[in-house]
């Protein structure tokens, strides 16, 4: 079969060494004698994998001892409200950075429990930059700040981070963008993420999370949505997603031979470049609307001059073997996502394909 690229926002490419090795263990995974998808989660093989998971993950973010690495389910849209559930106290506010449209929709799950106070919005400019910290409204007695690190359908990321006021402790959505690049774990007091972009299938939710916040809970929720369930039992409280776990780990060891967040960090780097420069470079035929500071390495948004030639892009991109590159339906346009195992080649791939179709329509 020809090369295919899969520039897909999410679920997105996984390595090839992954999908690999996971198809020559499928059947039979080790001395089981059957697949690791038909073993129990009480198993040894299933616990040294749920454990090697968490011990890669350690390792290559710098996870500290007082951290919790939670395997969850629900996906990313479920923390919107777990996170206000456990951690906004009733009559409490909490600050929250309006980047995009998954910001937004944590907003609107916090404000089902408390007051919401919108430190800072892009909105009106249809998020194509992350506000200046200088100018966030922020509240110091917040019950915590909330931000979405990596804006996956705008093309938006934060190039650094804000320091909340003294004592407010800050989460980040990293759905979009975890292990993609290096970060210190304490800035924050709790990181979660979906799986299904850089880390593996969807049906895992990632949480790290200071295990003392985890106290703040309301004793009336309930008992799968607390967080110390899940700390307590070490994500093995109910039945988890095994075989997603197990794809995940893989993909822990996949970063690590990469030479680990700081490799893959500079491949990304490396991969942004050439797409942008593509862009920059194509005498405003391709147009990245995101603010220069404010340039996704991962979600990368352009357009073309008119939207007619949108759909001739893409038949044309598939027929190359480029796909997934139709942008959100809310923003048009393009969107290549070049998550961590989106190889060079694809980009390579990807820019060739763009000069040549400027050639044709330019
Ligand atoms: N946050 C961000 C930044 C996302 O990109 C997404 C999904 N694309 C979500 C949250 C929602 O994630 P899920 O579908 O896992 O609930």
């Amino acid at each position: 079969m020809s090369q295919v690229y899969n520039f897909n926002a999410g679920p997105a490419v996984l390595p090839a060494d992954v999908m690999q090795q996971a198809q020559a263990e499928f059947v039979h995974y080790g001395a089981l004698g059957f697949g690791i998808m038909e073993a129990s989660h009480r198993a040894p093989e299933f616990e040294a994998i749920i454990q090697a998971a968490e011990a890669n993950l350690r390792a290559l973010m710098g996870i500290p001892e007082e951290y919790a690495v939670l395997f969850l389910q629900g996906g990313a849209s479920l923390q919107f409200g777990m996170v206000p559930m456990n951690l906004l106290p009733a009559g409490g506010s909490a600050d929250y950075a309006d980047t995009g449209t998954w910001s937004s929709k944590a907003i609107k799950e916090a404000k089902l429990f408390g007051n919401v106070n919108v430190v800072c919005s892009s909105k009106a400019t249809n998020y194509d930059h992350i506000p200046a910290f200088g100018t966030w409204k922020l509240d110091p007695q917040a019950a915590y700040l909330h931000v979405t690190s990596n804006n996956t359908i705008f093309g938006t990321q934060y190039a650094s981070f804000p320091t909340p006021p003294a004592g407010v402790p800050m989460i980040a959505d990293m759905s979009s963008d975890i292990l993609s690049r290096p970060l210190n774990v304490r800035d924050f007091a709790m990181i979660y993420a979906g799986a299904q972009k850089n880390l593996g299938p969807s049906g895992v939710t990632l949480v790290i999370m200071r295990k003392e916040l985890a106290a703040r809970c309301p004793a009336n929720v309930t008992t799968m949505l607390k967080y110390s369930t899940h700390i307590d039992e070490n994500s093995l409280y109910n039945t988890p997603p095994t075989f997603g776990i197990y794809i995940l780990k893989l993909v822990t060891e996949w970063v690590q031979r990469q030479g680990g967040v700081a490799g893959i960090a500079a491949r990304n780097e490396a991969k942004a470049k050439l797409l942008y420069d593509a862009i920059d470079g194509s005498g405003g035929f391709y147009r990245g609307p995101a603010k220069l500071d404010s340039r996704s390495r991962m979600n990368l948004c352009f357009t073309l001059p008119k939207a007619e030639l949108d759909k001739p892009f893409l038949q044309g991109a598939v027929a190359a073997g480029l796909v997934g590159l139709k942008g959100h339906r809310s923003v048009g346009g393009m969107r290549a996502s070049l998550y961590n195992a989106m190889p060079l080649a694809g980009v390579e791939a990807l820019v060739s394909y763009m000069r040549q179709f400027r050639s044709c329509h330019g």
